[in-house]
Order: C-alpha cells, then sequence, then structure tokens
C-alpha cells in the first residue's frame, strides 16, 4: 500500500499516471490531502466512484495512528501517534482564543540524544529520526482529526530538530509549498547545536530560530545542558551573530526560569550582558515540573522582577503562557511513551 500524505505533486502524478488518469486528478488529490485533509478516499468527492475506488487498491490516505488524544481544560490538544514501526511520538495543538492561530507543536525525533536534565523527552535516550514524511503526518493528522487549518508550526517536541537538518528543512520546504505555511510561520527551537545555526545561516533561513539558552553563564549551563561542553555560550555567541548578520532576522531566546537557580537578579545582569549585541525577543519560559529532579517553579514574583530585568535593556520579553500542564502537554513534559 502507497500512502498518499507526504507526497509531493510529482510523486502523486506518478500515481494517477499508472492508473490512466489525467494530472489534473492529482492537483484534486493533493488538494484533499494537503488543505482539506480528508481521512479516506471515499471522501475524495470530486473523483469519480469508479477511480476512487481503483484508487484504493493501490493508496490509502494515511499510515499513521492515533493512540491517545487528550484535551486539556484550556482547549490544547494533545496527540500521542504511533507510526507502522511501532514507535510514538507526542504532537500538541495549541490554540490561542484571541486569536485565528492554530499553532501545531511537532517533534522531530524519538527520543533525544542531548538529554538536558530538566527535559522528559532527553530521559529516555535517543532513538531515531522522524523522516520528513513522518514530521509532517503530525501536522495533517491534527487537520484530518480536527477539520481545522493549522496556522503556525513549531520544532518544540521532542527531538533536537538540528541533529535532524536534512528531514527538518524538507519538512519545512512541505510545510510552505504544500501547507502554503509562510516561512515567517515556522519556528525551529535549537539546544545550541553550532553546525546546525552554521548550515542555517548559510541557507539563509527565513523562518525564525529560537535558542534554548537556559542560563547567563557557562557554569549554570552546563548544570542543566551537558550540550554546553560541547557548544560552550562564547562559541554559541558567535554562530548567532553570524547567522543574524546573514539572515537579517531577529532570533528568539528561551530561557527556562528556575527557582533560585538562574531567577536572580545577577543571573538577569548577566543574561543582558550576554545578550546585549544580540538582536532577539526573549521567551521566559517558568519551569514545568517533570519527575526526577527537584528544580521548582519560580514565584510569579521572581518571573516579574526578571522580566522587568531584561525589558531594561531594551529588549521585548514575553512569559509563556503555559499550556495544557494537566494533560502533561507542557514544555519539556513530552515524553512519547505509552
Ligand atoms: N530540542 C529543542 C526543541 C524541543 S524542547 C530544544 O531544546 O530547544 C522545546 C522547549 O521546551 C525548549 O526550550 C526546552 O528547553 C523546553 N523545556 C524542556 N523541558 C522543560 C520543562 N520541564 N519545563 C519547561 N520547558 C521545558
Ligand atoms: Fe532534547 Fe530539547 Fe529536551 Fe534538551 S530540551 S533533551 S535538546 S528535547
Amino acid at each position: 500500500m502507497k500512502t498518499l500524505s507526504g507526497l509531493n505533486l510529482k510523486e502523486i502524478e506518478e500515481i494517477t499516471d499508472n492508473l490512466g488518469a489525467s494530472k489534473f486528478r492529482a492537483r484534486q488529490i493533493h488538494n484533499w490531502i494537503y488543505l482539506k485533509s480528508v481521512n479516506s478516499i471515499d471522501e475524495m468527492t470530486d473523483l469519480s466512484v469508479k477511480f476512487r475506488e481503483e484508487l484504493k487498491q493501490t493508496t490509502q490516505v494515511t499510515d499513521v495512528k492515533i493512540k491517545i488524544k487528550q484535551e486539556s481544560s484550556d482547549g490544547t490538544l494533545k496527540y500521542l501517534l504511533e507510526f507502522p514501526d511501532g514507535e510514538c511520538v507526542e504532537t500538541v495543538l495549541m490554540r490561542f482564543d484571541n486569536r485565528a492561530n492554530l499553532t501545531a507543536c511537532v517533534s522531530s525525533q524519538v527520543g533525544c540524544a542531548v538529554n538536558c536534565s530538566f527535559c522528559a523527552t532527553g530521559k529516555r535516550g535517543f532513538i531515531r529520526n522522524l523522516t520528513y514524511k513522518e514530521i509532517i503526518e503530525q501536522v495533517l493528522t491534527i487537520q484530518r482529526d480536527t477539520g481545522l487549518k493549522v496556522t503556525n508550526v513549531v520544532f518544540m517536541g521532542q527531538g533536537e530538530p538540528l541533529l535532524n537538518l536534512d528531514n527538518v528543512l524538507k519538512a519545512m520546504e512541505i510545510f510552505n509549498e504544500n501547507f502554503q505555511i509562510g516561512a515567517r510561520r515556522l519556528t525551529v527551537s535549537t539546544s545550541g547545536i553550532i553546525p546546525g545555526i552554521e548550515r542555517l545561516a548559510e541557507l539563509d533561513m527565513q523562518s525564525t530560530l529560537a535558542l534554548s539558552l537556559h542560563a547567563p553563564n557557562h557554569e549554570i549551563r552546563s548544570k542543566l545542558m551537558q550540550i554546553e561542553n560541547k557548544y560552550p555560550m562564547p562559541d554559541l555567541h558567535k554562530a548567532l551573530k553570524k547567522y543574524i548578520e546573514k539572515t537579517g532576522r531577529r532570533i528568539t531566546i528561551e530561557y527556562l526560569l528556575i527557582k533560585d537557580l538562574n531567577d536572580t537578579i545577577e543571573s538577569a545582569k548577566q543574561l543582558v550582558n550576554y545578550l546585549k549585541d544580540i538582536k532577539c525577543n526573549i521567551n521566559l519560559i517558568p519551569y514545568n515540573p517533570t519527575e526526577k529532579n527537584d528544580y521548582q517553579k519560580p514565584s510569579g514574583n521572581s518571573i516579574m522582577r526578571f522580566k522587568s530585568l531584561l525589558e531594561q535593556s531594551g529588549k521585548k520579553v514575553t512569559v509563556r503562557l503555559e499550556r495544557g500542564a494537566d494533560i502533561d502537554a507542557a514544555c519539556g513534559q513530552l515524553r512519547g511513551k505509552v
């Protein structure tokens, strides 16, 4: 059985050619898959019944199964999806009531090798990369299930996207061309893989790069993230500067706030200094508790104090709204386990 999801127009044309149908049929199928997100070939109602029957002999819409679906009280949906080899990943859909934006948070790997101390995904270790098809299937599955059109995609689910960059880039191209999601509505979040950042700079990426910095200095960062020993902050700084110069884009700095660890006045000052010549917005993420470590959520007061210290440096600072914590769909809580 061939799976239609993930095929581009040319690949669908090969199928329709084989069935002796016109190229126009391929265009119709393509629309049903990417824009109308049907669940079955039978729903492709502008194809004749006879042609649909022929198509069904050799092809199916998808081979991804929704294993579990949970809905949070704030409307966030979390899916556990299963691929044919039995591996699972989580995908989250966030709706922000005041906007028409529907943001899908997709995974790029099963597990993650970076193993940051605060993250539930890393605890599983690295299992395998997702193919670009498996990445876009996450968005297609959401669209098929909800009947809604995803408008933004963030690579902030499980995995380190810059360690699976070929598939991530290919998926981004398809989001752009087939889903008609603009480059500016795509965000790639990285723990700071310098060769990957350099490659994105060379490619002149116009999507948003988000860096999980999480610390104001080497000492704290290496406690939180082992990757700091491989790609330390001074080198990261150089890579970011080059990236911004080359692409002309403003980056996003993600900063996980952990009580008494990196939420102090001193930390804020050091962070301001580190970012003083980096064109960026800052997104503060209050730590979401996961099992097996003793980090704590910062108090509301310390979040506000930290925020205003950064704002005094002239940067735009936002505090990430916690989405879906009651169903473990918030940042760092994705495990991909049944
Ligand atoms: N691997 C990439 C993208 C996935 S993680 C990266 O690390 O950037 C998406 C974001 O969630 C990252 O900023 C990550 O640091 C953050 N995160 C991980 N664990 C968290 C936790 N327990 N609470 C809040 N945010 C967390
Ligand atoms: Fe991997 Fe990102 Fe989790 Fe670190 S925070 S373990 S890089 S998914």
